[in-house]
C-alpha cells in the first residue's frame, strides 16, 4: 500500500473504532434499545437512524464517493430513496469483498452481543480480543459452543472425559474476560451440519439473548488457509447466518419456541470471522494480553505447544497492516454484515 493510502486507511481505523467506542458508550448510558422484532420495518421505528446515517457525512476518507447516489430525485418515497442510498453506499452488498473499513450501517446501540462458535478456543484465538473491547464498552457478551471440542486436543485425556474438560476450558477462558453467561449446545464435533436442529437450536438461543450483534465463523471457505476452514466452522456459520436471517425473526420458523414463549427477535450486525472477506479491523493493542490469558486456559488445546503467543501476535500484526494501522498495533479482521431492515 502507497505511504498516503495507508495513512488514510490508518485514518480511517482510528475513526472507525472512535465510531465503536462511541456506540458502546451510548450502550451503557441508555438502557433503551429500540424495540425489534420479528416485524417488517417501519418508517418510524427505523427512519429517524436511517435518515441521520444516509445524510452524515464520510467521517473517513472514502474512495467510495464515486458509486454515492445524488440526491434524491423528485417524486421519490422518501424512505425509500433512503433505504435505496444506503444500499448503494454498501460495499458489502454491492460489491462482496470490498475490503475498506467503513462505519457499521446500522447505527443502533449494542447492548447485547451473542457469540456462536463450533468449538471451545475458537473465540478466543480469533476474537478474543475485540470481545474484550466490547465488554469493556459495558456490552453484555454471551457465548454459545455449538459442540463441546470432544474431537480435539492432543494430550492424554480420555475421551468420554474431553467434553466435560473443554466445557471447563471455555468457561475459565470466558470469565477471564468477564463473560460469565456461556452455553453448550452439545452437538457432536467433526460431524457438525446445517440441520433444522442446528438452526433451531441456534434460533433458540438468539431469541433468549435478544442481542443486537452475533459473531460467528464465516461460512465461507478461504482456500489459501484451509485449516481455518474447519467444516464445522463452516457449519456454525451458515446455520448461524440462517438463525439470524430468516429464522429467529419468522415467527413462524421453528414453532415450538413461539410455543416455549420465545418471540421473534431481528439481530442487526453479523459478524464474520475467519473468512476470506475481512473488511472491519479492530485494534486489540490494549487488549490483546486479555486474549492471551484466555486462550491459555485452553489447556488441552495449547497446553503442548509452544510459540502460540508468538503465532497469535504475528496474526494480529498482519491484520494490523493489512487495516493501515500505524506500526506496533494489533488487530483482529472481521467482515461485518449490517442488517438495515
Ligand atoms: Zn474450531
Amino acid at each position: 500500500m502507497a505511504g498516503s493510502a495507508r495513512a488514510a486507511a490508518a485514518a480511517a481505523a482510528v475513526e472507525h473504532d472512535r465510531f465503536a467506542d462511541g456506540a458502546g458508550a451510548r450502550a451503557k448510558a441508555s438502557d433503551g434499545v429500540p424495540a425489534s422484532d420479528g416485524a417488517p420495518a417501519d418508517g418510524n421505528r427505523y427512519s429517524p437512524r436511517l435518515t441521520r446515517a444516509a445524510a452524515k457525512p464520510a467521517r473517513f476518507v472514502d474512495t467510495r464517493r464515486a458509486c454515492v447516489a445524488p440526491g434524491r430525485p423528485p417524486g421519490a418515497e422518501p424512505e425509500l430513496w433512503t433505504v435505496l442510498r444506503l444500499l448503494v453506499d454498501t460495499p458489502e452488498v454491492v460489491r462482496p469483498g470490498w475490503a475498506a473499513p467503513r462505519l457499521p450501517l446500522v447505527n443502533e446501540p449494542v447492548a447485547r452481543a451473542l457469540v456462536v462458535m463450533a468449538h471451545p478456543d475458537d473465540v478466543d484465538f480469533g476474537a478474543a480480543g475485540t470481545v474484550a473491547t466490547w465488554v469493556d464498552e459495558g456490552v453484555e457478551v454471551t457465548y454459545c459452543l455449538v459442540t463441546d471440542g470432544d474431537a480435539g486436543g492432543f494430550d492424554d485425556t480420555p475421551r468420554e472425559r474431553m467434553a466435560g474438560l473443554r466445557r471447563e476450558e471455555q468457561t475459565a477462558a470466558a470469565a477471564s474476560l468477564g463473560i460469565t453467561d456461556v452455553r453448550f449446545l452439545g452437538h457432536p464435533d467433526g460431524r457438525l451440519y446445517v440441520t433444522d436442529e442446528v438452526r433451531g437450536d441456534i434460533s433458540r438461543v438468539i431469541r433468549e439473548v435478544r442481542p443486537q450483534r452475533v459473531l460467528t465463523q464465516s461460512p465461507e471457505r478461504v482456500w489459501e488457509r484451509l485449516p481455518a476452514s474447519h467444516p464445522d466452522h463452516l457449519a456454525t456459520g451458515e446455520a448461524t447466518t440462517i438463525a439470524v436471517y430468516p429464522d429467529a425473526r419468522n415467527a413462524f420458523a421453528h414453532p415450538e419456541l413461539l410455543a416455549d414463549g420465545l418471540e421473534p427477535w431481528t439481530v442487526r450486525e453479523l459478524w464474520l470471522s475467519g473468512g476470506p472477506h475481512p473488511g472491519h479491523f479492530v485494534d486489540i493493542t490494549e487488549t490483546f494480553d486479555r486474549k492471551l490469558a484466555a486462550l491459555a486456559r485452553h489447556v488441552s488445546q495449547v497446553g503442548h505447544r509452544d510459540g502460540i503467543a508468538d503465532l497469535v501476535r504475528g496474526w494480529a500484526v498482519r491484520n494490523a497492516e493489512a487495516a493501515g494501522m500505524p506500526e506496533g498495533r494489533l488487530a483482529e479482521a472481521f467482515q461485518v454484515v449490517p442488517i438495515p431492515y
